[in-house]
């Protein structure tokens, strides 16, 4: 008989298949090491990287450490200390449970573990190398382990290209840790990265922590939730309705304190502010929900963060009753503080929100110059009509001083108003005529797709005039944000932000682009870095293109934005003055043409 087709597979070989599940990128071993530490009783944990974690991660703690038994033992797959029995799954109060993660990451790394108990004179030392072990022996270390994982995925090169840039990657790893250091306040956090301190978080009470991650600003943004309704306990922050914020920014959940996602409960929060903010703001909140862990279903996949809870329906109506609590508490308690925000007023809160630039219109742009001849076919299709429709006042715009063009321009497209009409419809969208047709224009698209070509036109010697603040502005930012913003600095500048380092984590802006006006400043840099990382993994974009996108996105008038007559033609004008009027920068279309022949169609049945 031939032999079976059906072989076992060797250990290291089974480890480096699951390290797939466990292990996908440097962030995910972050997670484990730090859980972890966190389950071994440290009040200390360092964290060291080198190359966002591609070449060094290191995770040095002082908890309890391991026996030289333990300290081999740990590396097998299914070693853990941490459960006996299957039932025990629903008890668990510890983060790790599974026993694979420490077999996963040494099957795809080169590993050393340093560890030592506090009733141990000496420290064990174990060498791994891609599942393989290498060396144990005693050496001298202070209480606690540390483990080293040196350049990730060696063995498996395949998964090493998928790898993001640093930046990202870094990313994915502040993420991580800041998941785990708001829930573990009595923990002091550091973390360094290629010999920088992006992190330093002693321990503190939760508002301390929150503070020393966000910036300090943030404490008068937020109310305390506290509820306690048996089933389930909830506590911590959300923000004031009046400081929803435009972008999706700290977010966070904690089931029996470890992060998770959950779609019905962030639906339960954003329903508690439904009629106290537009449908574009966000809260940030840090939520902790206590539950018997009886009552919930941590999905123990690995890398999932989802729960289930025997109740959902409850769990949903006291989240959101708890909120709705907490806002109408802050909204009272600023009152007894005769504060003149009214909260629920959603006047002010839209008035809070970022107001939009000037449109910003080219009075020079000539559409009967030589320039035009190399635009793509369509858009010259396109202008064509556009040209006919303005024909009469273009060739008036010679003029000399950038003001007195400005002058002439409105006044031409003052005097041609009668010529072409337009009106705003639904607050979203220009429709006006031309050739008997009938042109329907997104507003906020075409904005964006104007301000994304003036930026994206800009140069070492064609930049964007800085308007110097009066009063220099201070930005803070989260560790991740830091790193990005520093890199993008040269940039920035090209565009006519003048920013500056001004120590750890913040920077000072002394100007803004001359051609934006009114705006919050701090809004709006956090909208930008926001854009631009969601650019940066969706579409790998060069960064200039990237910067202009996201400024056009974050700075681009929006829905919901009523226009003056004179402003509507403004931006018809110049969308017709672009490159490409017809598509967004990420080719979503501008506008949409209804031919008077469908008219007619329609018109004869
Ligand atoms: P799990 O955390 O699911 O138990 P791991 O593979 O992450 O599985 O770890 C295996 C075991 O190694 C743990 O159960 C624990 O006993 C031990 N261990 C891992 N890291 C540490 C540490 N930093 N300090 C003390 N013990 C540790
Ligand atoms: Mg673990």
């Amino acid at each position: 008989m031939e032999s079976g087709i059906i072989r076992v597979l060797p250990d290291h070989v089974a480890n480096k298949i699951a390290a797939g599940e466990v292990v996908q990128r440097p962030a995910s071993v972050v997670k484990e090491l730090m859980e972890n530490a966190i389950d071994a009783g440290a009040t200390q944990i360092k964290l060291i990287i080198k190359d966002a974690g591609k070449t060094l991660i290191q995770v040095i703690d002082n908890g309890k450490g391991m026996n030289p038994m333990d300290a081999r033992l740990c590396f097998e797959r299914h070693a853990t200390s941490k459960i006996l029995e299957a039932e025990d799954l629903f008890k668990l109060s510890t983060k790790g449970f599974r026993g694979e993660a420490l077999a996963s990451i040494a099957s795809v790394a080169q590993v050393e573990l340093k560890t030592k108990q506090s009733t141990s004179e000496t420290a064990i030392q174990i060498n791994i190398e891609g599942g393989k072990f290498i060396a144990q022996t005693e050496c001298q270390a202070p209480s606690g382990t540390s483990f080293t994982i040196k350049n990730l995925f060696f063995n498996i090169p395949a998964r090493r290209q998928f790898l993001k840039s640093d930046q990202i990657e870094l990313k994915h790893i502040i993420d991580e840790v800041e998941r785990l250091a708001i829930p573990h306040i009595n923990i002091h956090f550091i973390v360094q990265s290629n010999g920088n301190e992006l992190l330093n978080l002693p321990a503190s009470n939760l508002i301390g922590r929150i503070k020393s991650l966000v910036g300090s600003y943030i404490q008068k943004e937020l109310v305390p939730v506290n509820e306690d309704a048996g089933y389930i306990k909830i506590s911590g922050y959300v923000s004031l309705p009046q400081h929803c914020i435009k972008t999706k920014k700290e977010q966070y959940f904690f089931v029996n304190n470890r992060f998770v996602k959950q779609p019905f409960l962030n639906h339960a929060i954003y329903d508690a502010f439904k009629e106290l903010v537009s449908y574009q703001s966000h809260p940030r909140y840090f939520i902790f929900l206590e539950l018997n862990p009886a009552d919930i279903d941590i999905n123990i996949h690995p890398t999932k963060t989802e729960v289930k809870f025997t109740d959902d329906k409850t769990a949903y109506m006291l989240l959101n009753s708890a909120v709705k609590r907490a806002i109408a508490k802050g909204a009272a308690s600023a009152d007894l503080n005769f504060e003149s925000e009214q909260i629920f007023n959603t006047e002010g809160i839209e008035a809070k929100k970022l107001v939009a630039p000037t449109i910003s219109y080219n009075p020079s742009y000539n559409p009967f110059s030589e320039s035009r001849n190399s635009q793509p076919h369509h858009t010259k299709t396109n202008k064509e009509h556009w040209e006919k429709l303005f024909t009469g006042f273009t060739e008036q715009l010679a003029v000399e001083t950038p003001v007195e063009k400005e002058q002439t321009a409105l006044q031409s497209i003052e005097s041609e108003a009668r010529d072409f009409s337009v009106f705003q419809m639904n607050k979203k969208y220009i429709v006006t005529t031309y050739h008997q047709n009938i042109l329907i224009v997104d507003q906020q698209r075409a904005h964006e797709r104007i301000v994304y070509e003036h930026y994206l036109k800009t140069s070492l010697d064609n930049r964007i005039a800085s308007q110097q603040l009066l009063f220099a502005e201070q930005l803070e930012v989260s560790a991740g944000d830091f790193n990005l913003i520093q890199q993008l600095l040269p940039e920035f500048k090209i565009m006519g932000f003048d920013l500056e380092v001004f120590g750890k984590n913040s920077f000072v802006i002394n100007g803004i682009p001359s051609d934006l006006q009114e705006f919050n400043i701090q809004q709006t840099i956090d909208f930008i870095l926001e854009s631009y990382k969601i650019n940066t993994i969706d579409a790998k974009l060069e960064r200039h293109d990237n910067l202009s996108r996201a400024i056009s996105k974050s700075t681009s008038i929006k829905y919901g934005k009523v226009l003056q007559e004179i402003e509507m033609k403004q931006l018809l004008m110049a969308l017709f003055d672009c490159e490409n009027p017809l598509y967004t920068a990420n080719g979503k279309s501008i506008m949409m043409e209804i031919e008077n022949s469908e008219i007619e169609k329609f018109f004869k049945k």
